[in-house]
């Protein structure tokens, strides 16, 4: 580990387990779920409203900050601590993602990737070696080595996720050799796609480079729940098990307790926000949909079982005539909502794996996973 750095063990459940992971901008009780900041902000949430939500570490990502502002300017204003209103833990993706996400304007090869911004139509080359400088001067406690996301459902996929796995692993090899700042934890990516023996090779190579932490990439991306489990399994049973390990991009409350029983100790998911900005709220009773007009009269709490400002200050008729009338505070306040309701679930498993009781958990969220009754 680096300077700044421990990562203890304290606690298990089966593979479960739950932990403390100190970087140099504070300690992180794990499992935990990270809010996603995209451009260093959480869409409509204000840092000390995320902090009392629970929140304990952010997600930048590494591309979208190099276009706009450029990390020149970020380092310049004291990095993403003085830049931005949240002086915790930061944790910066190093723009793989976008590989699948920005697919259609950009080209990949052994280099890096080359992006054409929408921006000013100039094109930003993304190499291994300008990811971890970028992700440096940004000031991340933690960055993230540069992958080839391909998402393992595609015609020629075989083909594509394999050498797209084993790029990973040439790129993991140049991002560790470039990467120099001693308090900045690099956590490397196992890559596999669905491929269970690709996916296990991927992330024994992984660990074999040597991270401070370790990440699967490329899952989420329309693969089935239970094949899914299973490709962690294999890919967590080649990290050293003293290193925190991420479950990057996923997902839905399920999944999220799915990965906390496979030993995953971070998370984050655009879903909470992107929900929360449509009105549909993940509650104890399961999604409930605000534009729906059953709620148009209903004077009781979005969740009664929750504590968040959404919760115990307002009703779900209140709720249901913001979001169809397209106020921001319907959008902000329901987002908020969701990310509590993350962090409470997580914190709720930090729990459970203390008392040994992760399974009783995990059947309670199965059953209202899916829509309330109307
Ligand atoms: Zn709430």
């Amino acid at each position: 580990m680096r300077v700044g750095f421990s990562f203890t063990l304290e606690a298990s459940d089966g593979a479960a387990r739950s932990g403390k992971l100190v970087t140099p901008h504070g300690a992180i009780e794990t499992p935990t779920f990270m809010p996603v900041a995209t451009y260093g902000a959480v869409r409509g949430v204000a840092p000390n409203e995320l902090r009392n939500a629970g929140a304990q570490i952010l997600l930048a990502n590494t591309y979208h900050l190099h276009e706009r502002p450029g990390e020149a300017c970020v380092e310049k204003l004291g990095g993403l601590h003085g830049f931005t209103g949240w002086n915790g833990p930061w944790l910066t993706d190093s723009g793989g993602f976008q590989i699948t996400s920005l697919a259609d304007r950009l080209d990949v090869d052994e280099r890096g990737v080359a992006f054409r911004s929408p921006l000013d139509g100039r094109t930003r080359l993304l190499t291994p070696e300008s990811a971890m400088a970028i992700q440096q001067a940004l000031g991340a406690d933690v960055a993230m080595a540069l992958d080839e996301c391909q998402p393992a459902r595609t015609a020629d996929a075989d083909l594509r996720v394999r050498a797209a796995t084993e790029r990973s692993l040439r790129w993991a090899e140049r991002c560790r050799a470039a990467h120099s700042c001693p308090e900045q934890a690099l956590f490397g990516i196992a890559q596999g796609g669905s491929d269970e023996a690709l996916r296990r090779a991927s992330a024994r190579a992984t660990a074999a480079i040597g991270f401070d932490g370790y990440a699967h990439g490329g899952l989420g991306l329309g693969e089935e729940r239970a094949a899914r489990s299973d490709l962690i399994a294999a890919a967590q049973a080649e990290f050293p098990a003293a290193a925190p390990r991420y479950l990057m991009g996923l997902g839905r409350p399920v999944d999220l307790l799915d990965g906390v029983a496979a030993g995953i100790d971070l998370f984050d998911c655009v879903l909470p926000t992107r929900h929360g900005r449509h009105g549909v709220l993940f509650t104890s009773r399961g999604l409930l949909r605000f534009k729906n007009a059953r709620f148009r009269e209903d004077p009781d709490p979005p969740d009664p079982k929750c504590d968040c400002p959404l919760c115990t200050g307002y009703s779900r008729a209140y709720l249901a005539h913001l979001v169809r009338s397209g106020e921001a505070l319907g959008a902000r306040l329901a987002s908020l909502h969701n990310l509590r309701f993350y962090l409470r679930l997580l914190e709720r498993a930090r729990v459970a794996i203390a008392a040994g009781s992760l399974a009783a958990l995990r059947a309670e969220v199965e059953a209202s996973a899916g829509e309330e009754a109307p």
